[in-house]
């Protein structure tokens, strides 16, 4: 099977900084250092990328959708000068207590995804910055990457793998940077190799 190269990516805290009191506007949406150029890098070695996050914001009524476009605007913009891009935001609008089955860590987004483009999550990495993001991979099936930027960033190694020891095989990067050296690393390892592969990037045809 030949299928469409992607890679699942949470938003806050993962390509831009996060803030406690919610990314409310296109000014408070600034990217993590290198993150834009790393989503350039990998979509320059073939990977569409796609964000799956959580925006309760919109459903505490903290900023409507016309700011949520907005910030995504913006990013495009920022991305676009970097020579990347997000094909597509899958965001879940709701509050907790609505109970919808697309907030992380349930894995309504990944699904969404998986049928929008016809992929097998087993070959698509979901990389985040928090538990719920794996949780969330993994319930839908993805190769789960924790990056150790946004909620991670104050974590030592101990809360870390406490992190990663209940989402078992989940890879551990500093960034969304090495997140993308490593992959690129571990599909040019493969070049030429075939067959099946566990290293937890999913399997690659
Ligand atoms: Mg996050
Ligand atoms: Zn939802």
């Amino acid at each position: 099977m030949n299928q469409m190269k992607l890679v699942i990516l949470d938003r806050d805290g993962t390509v831009n900084e996060d803030r406690d009191d919610f990314v409310k506007s296109p000014e408070e949406w600034v990217p993590l250092p290198g993150a834009l150029e790393a989503i350039a890098r990998l979509n320059h070695a073939g990977w569409h990328t796609v964000l799956a996050t959580n925006q309760s914001g919109l459903g505490r009524g903290l900023f409507d959708m016309a700011s949520l476009n907005a910030m995504h605007a913006r990013m495009n913009q920022m991305l676009a000068k970097q020579g990347g891009r997000i094909d597509a935001v899958f965001f879940c609008p709701h509050a907790p207590e609505d109970q919808c089955e697309c907030r992380k860590p349930l894995p309504g987004l990944m699904l969404q995804i998986g049928e929008r483009y016809g992929v097998d999550l087993k070959s698509v990495p979901m990389v985040g910055d928090s538990l719920r993001d794996i949780q969330a991979g993994a319930a839908a099936g993805c190769p789960t990457h924790l990056v150790r930027s946004g909620k991670c960033a104050p974590l030592d190694d101990g809360q870390v793998a406490d992190i990663v020891r209940k989402v078992p095989g989940t890879q551990v990067h500093d960034d969304l940077g090495a997140f993308v050296d490593a992959l690129i690393q571990h599909e040019r390892q493969l070049r030429g190799l075939s067959g099946e592969t566990d290293s937890g990037f999913g399997r690659f045809d």
